[in-house]
């Protein structure tokens, strides 16, 4: 049935059946319109199962509010006539993700379309400046970037915030973040205090999560249903794609891939275990082992950029520097050994990986490709490929704003029917 606002798009509210319906539709129709590029209005009846009338007044609505837009025309067949398309727009919608982990924070702002606007990441010391600085950074790196954006004309919807951690994602905590030395933080909440004036809505997830996300709607093997994807961070943590959806667990607490052990004798873990994968594959191990001199936590010695250790690392392993090249292999057979577990019991049929994993995956890959083919049981199992990431040390930010976008999409009345109409160009 066609639902018609009785007062106007936004005006008076519709019984609760109604309203529930017309959201329901407009969530049909953004999200086929975000899955293609451009569809015209008979295309979108088609695909939904929606009457054509329908369609025309959801899209009357949308294109009034400026969430899509006239995108020229799309024939159809030899003979077929031309069909005017739609296409997402929405560029007044901002969707702001961000990431913080061990030592930087990253910002990746997008409109609705997806367009980025804001894309930045700045060296800080998440590990030694407890979580009340780190709160505070991570505000004004918010207070930024949404100026920026609302500079470029989107006023953003929301702000996710991946964490390298165990993330409660109901209530916002941060149940545990062992590299920040992070215990239950409210850091939805409170976040959402420093930034009241701004009036946008935060969520936390966790990073990894959000990364596979990424890597599943845009990455280097966007669409692969069976999906790991192992972030290369400090931390190593991983996010699993199964059938097209993300394994959450019982708790959300899935994916903790960091902190299987893999060696009883091994180092101690920033969780307080023995052994951690971590410990073996997490860029401070391999900055340990590869040089010393510029060992993570040292005292008196400034953050770099994460990216600015594997520039340093990856000038050493081109030149031949023996105990960085030394160190790289030992690193991609720990990657490849506990690759073989999660292809064990996932069966995926690649892991990405990105982060500091991707950058130096020349080096890493053939190493850890030629353990995880000795230890894998199921010979088809060979067919399982680690693969470089291209989204780098953006992937969970990135993610983390496609979820805003998502969010949107499941519910546009939010934005729809609490903000004017935005001015016609
Ligand atoms: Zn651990």
């Amino acid at each position: 049935m066609t639902y018609k606002p009785p007062n106007g798009a936004s005006g008076g509210a519709p019984p609760a059946g109604l309203a529930a319906l017309r959201r329901a539709n407009l969530s049909l129709v953004l999200r086929e319109l975000r899955d293609h590029k451009s569809l015209s209005r008979a295309h979108i009846a088609e695909a939904t199962g929606l009457h054509r009338a329908t369609v025309s007044n959801l899209m009357a609505e949308l294109l009034e509010r400026r969430l899509v837009r006239e995108v020229g025309v799309e024939h159809v067949g030899a003979v077929g006539r031309p069909r005017r398309a739609v296409a997402l727009h929405g560029a007044h919608v901002g969707a702001l993700g961000m990431e913080i982990n061990v030592d930087y924070i990253a910002v990746h702002g997008t409109d609705l379309s997806g367009r980025i606007l804001v894309e930045r990441r700045v060296a800080y010391d998440a590990m030694g400046s407890g979580p009340d600085s780190a709160v505070r950074r991570l505000g004004l790196v918010a207070e930024e970037a949404v100026e920026a954006m609302r500079r470029a004309g989107a006023s953003p919807a929301g702000i996710v915030v991946a964490v390298p951690g165990l993330v409660d994602v109901v209530r916002g905590v941060v149940t545990l973040a062992p590299n920040l030395y992070w215990h239950d933080l409210p850091l939805a909440d409170q976040l959402s205090s420093l930034l009241s004036p701004l009036r946008v809505p935060v969520r936390v997830d966790n990073d990894a999560n959000l990364a596979a996300l990424a890597e599943y709607t845009s990455g280097v093997a966007a669409g692969t249903p069976y999906l790991v994807y192992l972030t290369g961070e400090v931390g190593v943590g991983g996010g699993i794609i199964l059938g097209g959806e993300l394994l959450r667990g019982a708790d959300g607490f899935s994916g903790e891939v960091g902190h299987l052990q893999v060696d009883p004798n091994g180092a101690q873990c920033g969780c307080g275990r023995i052994g951690c994968w971590e410990t073996k594959v997490g860029l401070a191990a391999l900055v340990r082992a590869a040089m010393p001199e510029q060992a993570y936590g040292l005292p008196g010695m400034p953050v770099p950029d994460p990216g600015e250790r594997v520039a340093d690392l990856a000038r050493g392993l081109a030149s031949g520097d023996r105990r960085m090249t030394t160190a790289v292999a030992q690193v991609g057979e720990w990657l490849g050994l506990g690759g073989s577990i999660l292809a064990n019991l996932f069966n995926p049929r690649v892991i990405v990986i990105g982060g500091y994993f991707a950058s130096l995956a020349q080096w890493l890959l053939p190493h850890a490709q030629d353990q995880l083919q000795r230890l894998v049981v199921a010979a088809p199992a060979a067919q399982c490929r680690f693969v470089a990431s291209t989204l780098g040390f953006g992937a969970a930010s990135r993610g983390a704003a496609s979820m805003v976008v998502s969010d949107i999409i499941d519910d546009p009345t939010t934005i729809m029917d609490s903000s004017p109409r935005p001015v016609p160009h």
